[in-house]
């Protein structure tokens, strides 16, 4: 069997993957909060889990990994986004869950096995945070039930921090009702327009922590394999996860691995709004960029390092993944070739392929192995190929390669579409020498719009027509 190694971030080791029951391999990830768009930062963990899941299911069996990734549904950025715009919380949050389906679809992320949602569990938190104050982990004060952080000895060993560490180093909110500054709300009351519910502390609303302690807890048990998300969530989420969790099920061990990928930024700089580099997996995809593309370049840096999404990357993933598709094509692959595989014994997975992919999930060489393994010259020769590309989600469904449509891109838009095109490039660079950036962006919206993909490179431009091209929004011609 395949031994998966994984770098936990609990015991700063590279490790090998036991896992507790392997007729049950139970791993949770940190879902969205769900009042926007997902970013492309965003789909970097959901990414690498499902991966994993992938990996999981191919060594485990398919009907013996169990994936939970929340929805944080209660959150004051969701009352403000419903505030701003004077709808319902419920129609907010619906929406944007809906949004994050088709988005995370499009990537060619599965559906985790269980997707719950944080206002579906109320009732357990409620009983979670009452055994915590029962076994003085936690008390009551001022309508709050707030977390007692000298009463659970190892917190901060997540992280590596001690607790006068994180006094000086976090902005903590100090706050009259608190023993010490650095407890935690795991209840805090609602007002008139809050989202809130009956407890003992109150008419109110859980802290943001608790939601995954208790999820975890109902659907995984005292104690399960992997847990996971973002740096940025190991302090302080991760940390108070596992201090409640310690501390309501002493006899349990919480997560056992904990994974934690690095951050996404754009052309070398961090992702952010002021920045004007911020975008959503939304946004590339209605620019005309399959969400294999998108998958591609995301895979294409290990987890464990600061990635970089450079529109050179975009364009190298486009052309490595025509060709790749064109290899398939070219051989006839498709689900009647698959069953003849599978009915020689020849659909497998490349040992190599496998072996660097399940030492830490190192997607980086398990793509440079499908380079070497798409120089098959047979059907047979490249079962494993197809495979590793099957395992690695770009390839979801046999009977519709993606990116396919019986010709290089471009071959067939009109010359006087193309001349148009190349007008309104020259605009773009006329209006940017001119630092007139509002006709400059108006232009880029118009090519957006049209789903034309433009590559800058050394002060060229150049484009092709995405998979979403149309013509008929290029203006007139
Ligand atoms: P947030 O929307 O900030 O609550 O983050 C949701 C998830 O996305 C968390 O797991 C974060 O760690 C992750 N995340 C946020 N920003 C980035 C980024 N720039 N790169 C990678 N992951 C991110
Ligand atoms: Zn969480």
């Amino acid at each position: 069997m395949t031994t998966i190694r994984l770098q936990n971030t609990k015991t700063r080791k590279r490790e090998e993957f036991v896992p507790i029951d392997p007729a049950n391999v139970r791993m949770y990830l940190c879902g969205p909060t769900v009042y926007d768009r997902a970013h492309l930062g965003n789909s970097r963990n959901v990414l690498l889990f499902d991966v994993l899941f992938r990996l999981l299911r191919h060594i485990y069996g398919s009907d013996h990994v169990t994936y939970v990734r929340n929805f944080t549904d209660v959150d004051d950025k969701i009352n403000a986004r419903a505030a701003e715009t004077g709808r319902a919380i419920g129609d907010v949050t619906a929406e944007t869950i809906g949004w994050y389906h088709a988005d995370m679809d499009a990537l060619g992320a599965l559906r985790p096995t269980h997707e719950p949602r944080a206002t579906d569990y109320i009732a357990q938190m409620i009983t979670m945070i009452q055994d915590l104050i029962a076994k003085d982990h936690a008390y009551a004060a001022e309508g709050h039930a707030l977390f007692s952080v000298e009463s659970y000895s190892a917190y901060g060993a997540l992280s590596g921090r001690s607790i006068d560490d994180m006094i000086a180093g976090a902005r903590v909110e100090v706050a009259p009702y608190k023993r010490n500054p650095m407890d935690f709300v795991l209840w805090k009351p609602s007002g008139d327009g809050q989202p809130g519910w009956d407890s003992p502390w109150g008419y109110g609303r859980p802290g943001w922590h608790i939601e995954c302690s208790a999820m975890a807890y109902d659907l995984l048990g005292e104690t399960f394999d992997i847990h996971g998300g973002g740096n940025d969530l190991q302090f302080p989420h991760h940390e108070n996860e596992i201090a409640q969790s310690a501390c309501a099920h002493p006899t349990g061990e919480f997560a056992r691995y904990w994974i934690h990928n690095e951050m996404l930024q754009v052309e070398g700089k961090k992702m952010s709004k002021s920045l004007g580099n911020f975008f959503t997996v939304r946004d590339l995809l209605d620019q005309g960029i399959p969400g294999e593309v998108i998958r591609l370049v995301m895979l294409g840096t290990h987890y464990g390092k600061t990635m970089d999404w450079t529109d050179a990357r975009r364009v190298e993933a486009e052309g490595t993944l025509r060709k790749w598709y064109g290899i398939l094509h070219g051989h006839g692959f498709g689900p009647d070739l698959i069953r003849a595989l599978q009915a020689d014994g020849k659909w497998e997975a490349d040992s190599e392929f496998l072996g660097v992919l399940a030492n830490d999930l190192n997607t980086f060489g398990a793509l440079a192995r499908l380079h070497v393994l798409a120089k098959g010259k047979t059907p047979a020769a490249l079962a494993g190929f197809a495979h590793g590309l099957e395992m690695l989600g770009l390839v979801n469904d046999w009977a519709a390669i993606p990116m396919f449509d019986g010709g290089e891109a471009g071959s067939d838009v009109a010359p006087e579409v193309a001349a148009r095109v190349d007008a309104l490039l020259a605009e773009r660079a006329t209006a940017r020498a001119a630092k007139d950036w509002a006709r400059a962006d108006q232009v880029r919206d118009i090519l957006n719009a049209a789903g034309v993909q433009v590559t800058d490179v050394g002060g060229q431009a150049t484009w092709t027509p995405g998979q979403s091209f149309d013509a008929a929004k290029l203006g007139d011609l």
